[in-house]
């Protein structure tokens, strides 16, 4: 920080609030996650000064495919960047590290693949999907015909009202993935039901990526045409995307990337999501994503056994959300009084929501940024004690 307040006092100061902000709170933001130092530090290496529109394709034609000089470099270490995550989630798909984030890379992997007009079946953002699987204020719902499948009473993707919507809508599209699902998706069943109804088939794993990579969720390769993700959350990663997709289809979302929706590649933060893939490959990892999925699991149960309702009444992976519908304040009450006492998450939608976007009748609650410093189950329940006890104060 000294580093930078020699140079902007202003900036160099907030950085350092946050830091210790971020240090010093518990985090539970599901989307959020603590990169390491080495990640870090590629991301704010001299790549980032590189100027390399195009793609590298150096090994298979011969020749790089980039509109500046000086790429050697970066070629190189693009190429091994798409071969270390192709290791990571062992597949053989082509695969696009390009995109700046999870948005961009969805943007572009809808634009691979439809016409303006076209349909998806996604599961709405009320239920647990994201912004851009076809909210209304997004490009995505403004752009494309959304229809969704519904979560069924208990919060479970409902798999018969896929099928129903999927014969009933034709889409040309079926998505599944979420930001705020606490359960296992079966990406088998979702691909069958994608070819009867002759849709492509993609899965966003942007929050559970990370599992699939350490093995704790069943993974979507093999199953999807298309499969998106940001690095930056349960992968533990810089802030970015990534698109995998069938071979046949490798044109397409390349150009979809540039030249349509991005320019030049962040150099720095693909150096950074090849150092991420390393990480993820060595078997410490696995212990992490099995303990992320044990930590969430003991903080859900202890939730339960102090009365609280849990969409789902459980969880799978790294989040699960507290229903607060019958509680007399907001989920927004909720995270405004746990930033008082230094514990981050974030108010989020319940199925049956009744408050508005703004308010919500929930939070969400994720276990990957903690389970990085080292917390494992008791004192994850210690945190849901302290959850509780903000909780009585308030009613
Ligand atoms: N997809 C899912 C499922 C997400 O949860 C998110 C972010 O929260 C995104 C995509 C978008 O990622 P980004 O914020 O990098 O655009």
């Amino acid at each position: 920080f000294e580093f930078i307040k020699k140079s902007s006092p202003v900036v160099g100061n907030l950085i350092e609030k946050e830091y210790n902000r971020q240090k010093n709170n518990i985090e539970l933001i599901a989307s959020e996650n603590y990169c390491s130092e080495a990640v870090l530090a590629a991301c704010g290496s001299c790549l980032s000064w590189k100027y390399a529109e195009g793609y590298p394709y150096v090994r298979t034609s011969g020749n790089t495919s980039r509109y500046y000089g000086g790429t050697k470099f970066v070629d190189e270490l693009e190429e091994y960047c798409c071969d270390m995550w192709r290791k990571v989630f062992d597949t053989d798909y082509h695969v696009n590290v390009q995109p700046h984030s999870g948005s961009q890379a969805n943007f572009a992997a809808y634009k691979a693949i439809l016409q303006p007009g076209d349909t998806i079946l996604s599961l709405s953002l009320d239920n647990g999907g994201h912004l851009t699987h076809g909210s209304g204020v997004n490009f995505s719902g403004k752009l494309y015909n959304m229809v969704f499948y519904d979560v069924d009473e208990n919060g479970f993707i409902d798999m018969e009202d896929v099928r129903k919507k999927a014969q009933e809508y034709k889409p040309q599209l079926i998505l599944t993935g979420a930001s705020a699902y606490s359960r296992i998706i079966d990406f088998a069943a979702f691909a069958e039901i994608a070819k009867e109804a002759g849709a492509y088939f993609m899965v966003d794993m942007a929050h559970i990526a990370g599992l699939v990579a350490g093995g704790a969720h069943p993974s979507p390769f093999g199953h999807a045409d298309i499969v998106t993700t940001t690095t930056h959350k349960t992968l533990r990663g810089p802030r970015g995307g990534l698109i995998f997709a069938r071979q046949d289809l490798a044109k397409k979302v390349d150009s979809a990337v540039f030249p349509y929706a991005q320019g030049g590649p962040l150099e720095h933060v693909i150096a950074g999501k090849a150092v991420c893939a390393e990480e993820a490959l060595r078997p410490e990892y696995k212990e992490y994503a099995a303990q992320v999925v044990a930590n969430c699991k003991a903080f859900a149960d202890e939730f339960l056994k102090l009365g609280y309702k849990i969409v789902t009444g459980g969880t799978d992976n790294h989040v699960f959300l507290l229903d607060l519908l019958e509680f007399p304040f907001s989920g927004k009450d909720l995270q405004d009084k746990l930033d008082e006492v230094g514990i981050t998450l974030n108010k989020n939608c319940v199925p049956g929501e009744k408050r508005s976007p703004k308010e919500t009748s929930g939070v969400r609650i994720g276990t990957a940024p903690m389970t990085t410093r080292g917390y494992k189950e008791e004192d994850f329940r210690e945190v849901a004690r302290k959850i509780d006890a903000v909780i009585k104060e308030m009613l």
